[in-house]
């Protein structure tokens, strides 16, 4: 099958990318393969990842690359092998566009760790099919194991953003007990935040705590739903004020200088904090022992979420009619909208949209 459309999108071609200097061009997506699907992108959803790829903070990025992982669209051809996809349907692609399907995590379904994953950008398909492009584009191509309908009651631009950063919130809520009964804090209420205060609620937490910097997110994040918000920037005493409050904490932040100490002390005794934000060069504050000896705590991480996750969280926000806080930007002014989400200014995240 020959295909009448380019894969053209925004390139980052070295780390000042970031600042805005993202070039549009072509790029050459994978060799075509009859397990893949090409996706007219519509929505694009900027994730904080984004930005570390372009500036190479997790190690020098295979430039030209091509960010975006939170892509909504049309597929526009669908490989023979791949069942679940029709030419027309509406479909996306997370942060994952391939994983090696043999190995115990794959088949145990938790594709999501299989050590020889592909990333949706900025990675090499590992049989040698080429690199991998994310969605700031026209087109995108990704293995249809890891593209996903997207269910009917759900917006296209609001569901783009579930793909990556709803999942990595939902998938360690959910794999942690967040329920009934249960005391939730959101460490970080910005992209993935935000959602994490919406699944929160939705998988009915006794009460959800949002926590940031500064006071003045305290009415937004209450609307969103939060019962309760700590700005560990502006409360005095916030620490200890809070202390032994919560069951589970789920942390956002990428900074190796956020105060880590302070949140576990937040857990109750055997509480539980998973780290999903993920700081340049990965390094996390040191945490003294006897924060987790004395309350028994227990710290863990958590990478995005599976293909069977990401389909229920789409059921979920479909069903419980969620809807996260988006700002629609043209895909014309990407590089204004990287630079507007490093100085966190998103609320609480920014979809670019090619055809609106
Ligand atoms: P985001 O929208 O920028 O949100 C991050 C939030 O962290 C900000 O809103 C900010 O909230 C808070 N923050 C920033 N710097 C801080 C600091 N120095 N101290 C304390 N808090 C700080 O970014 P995002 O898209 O949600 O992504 C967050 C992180 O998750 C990124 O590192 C991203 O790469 C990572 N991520 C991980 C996975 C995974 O699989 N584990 C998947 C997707 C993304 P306030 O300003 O209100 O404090
Ligand atoms: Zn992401």
């Amino acid at each position: 099958m020959s295909t009448d459309y380019k894969f053209e999108g925004w390139l980052g071609h070295d780390s000042k990318s970031v600042e805005g200097n993202m070039k549009w061009g072509e790029f050459e997506p994978k060799k075509w393969s009859e397990n893949d699907v090409d996706i007219k992108v519509s929505h694009c959803g900027v994730c904080g990842s984004d930005l570390h790829t372009l500036k190479s903070g997790w190690g020098e990025t295979p430039y030209p690359c091509c960010v975006g992982h939170e892509i909504v669209g049309k597929a526009v051809k669908v490989g023979s092998n791949i069942k679940h996809v029709k030419v027309g349907d509406r479909v996306g692609v997370g942060a994952q566009s391939d994983s090696c399907g043999e190995c115990i995590d794959c088949k145990n379904g938790d594709q999501n760790h299989c050590s020889k994953t592909t990333n949706t950008y900025g990675d090499k398909y590992k049989d040698g099919s080429g690199k991998s492009y994310g969605g700031y584009a026209t087109y995108a191509r990704h293995p249809g194991a890891f593209v996903f309908q997207i269910p009917e009651g759900l917006d296209s631009a609001e569901a783009a953003p579930m793909l990556c950063g709803g999942v990595t919130v939902y998938s360690p809520l959910k794999n942690n007990g967040c329920g009934p009964g249960k005391k939730v804090g959101i460490v970080g209420v910005g992209g993935l935040g935000h959602f994490g205060v919406l699944f929160a609620k939705a998988l009915g937490a006794d009460e959800v705590v949002g926590i940031s910097r500064k006071a003045t997110k305290k009415d937004e994040v209450l609307k969103l739903g939060a019962d309760r918000y700590i700005a560990t920037d502006d409360d005095k005493d916030w620490s200890k004020t809070n202390a032994r409050s919560l069951d589970l904490i789920v942390s956002t932040v990428s900074s190796g200088k956020m105060p880590l100490d302070g949140y576990l002390a937040l857990l109750k005794v055997k509480g539980t904090l998973i780290q999903v934000g993920a700081p340049d060069g990965g390094e996390l504050p040191n945490i003294n022992a006897f924060t987790l000896i004395g309350g028994g705590i227990k710290v863990g991480g958590s990478a995005i979420g599976s293909p069977a996750e990401i389909n229920e969280m789409l059921k979920l926000a479909a069903d419980k009619k969620i809807h996260p806080w988006i700002q629609k930007r043209p895909m014309k002014d990407a590089n204004a909208t990287v630079v507007d989400m490093e100085a966190g200014k998103a609320r609480y995240r920014y979809v670019l949209c090619n055809d609106e």
